[in-house]
């Protein structure tokens, strides 16, 4: 299968938590290969842009909060069928129900603080790493 890509966010509690360095080692060792990466913070404006699709939500306003709390690791990563190997690598939404051995199995507590992201399609993936590596 032809390698592609997928973009991830390490949120603010696995920061906070000081897991980055854990959870980037866990994905290199599951055969991806960093292609762009950056500490950033966002702000409400670009939260709010980059999670548009929740717009309406209940859980939007507390998403927001939450992901402008504090610094995020955003990367590009590149595999052979990238954006569905690395959902699975990161689990379900909530981490009661990830399997173990996922990400947010280890390193996440709850499902509004779930520690990563992971793209859910070629095409979110593109534009959402086209939102933070513009330039
Ligand atoms: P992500 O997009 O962060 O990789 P996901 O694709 O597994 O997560 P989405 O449905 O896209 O889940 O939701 C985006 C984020 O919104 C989730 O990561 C989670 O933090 C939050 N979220 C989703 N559903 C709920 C919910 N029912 N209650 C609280 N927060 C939620
Ligand atoms: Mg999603």
């Amino acid at each position: 299968m032809r390698k592609n890509r997928t973009f991830t966010m390490i949120k603010p509690d696995a920061m906070e938590n000081g897991y980055a360095g854990l959870i980037i080692a866990h994905i290199e060792k599951a055969g991806f290969k960093l292609i762009a990466m950056k500490l950033t913070q966002l702000d409400k404006d670009s939260a709010e842009k980059f999670y548009e699709i929740h717009k309406g939500k209940v859980f939007f306003n507390d998403l927001i909060q939450y992901i402008t709390s504090g610094p995020i690791i955003a990367a590009i990563l590149e595999k052979e069928n990238a954006v569905e190997d690395f959902r699975k690598l990161i689990g379900n939404t909530n981490p009661e129900e990830a399997d173990e051995g996922t990400i947010r199995n280890m390193y996440a507590k709850s499902i509004d603080a779930n520690a990563i992201h992971g793209s859910d399609s070629d095409e979110n993936a593109q534009i959402e790493g086209d939102f933070h590596f513009s330039n």
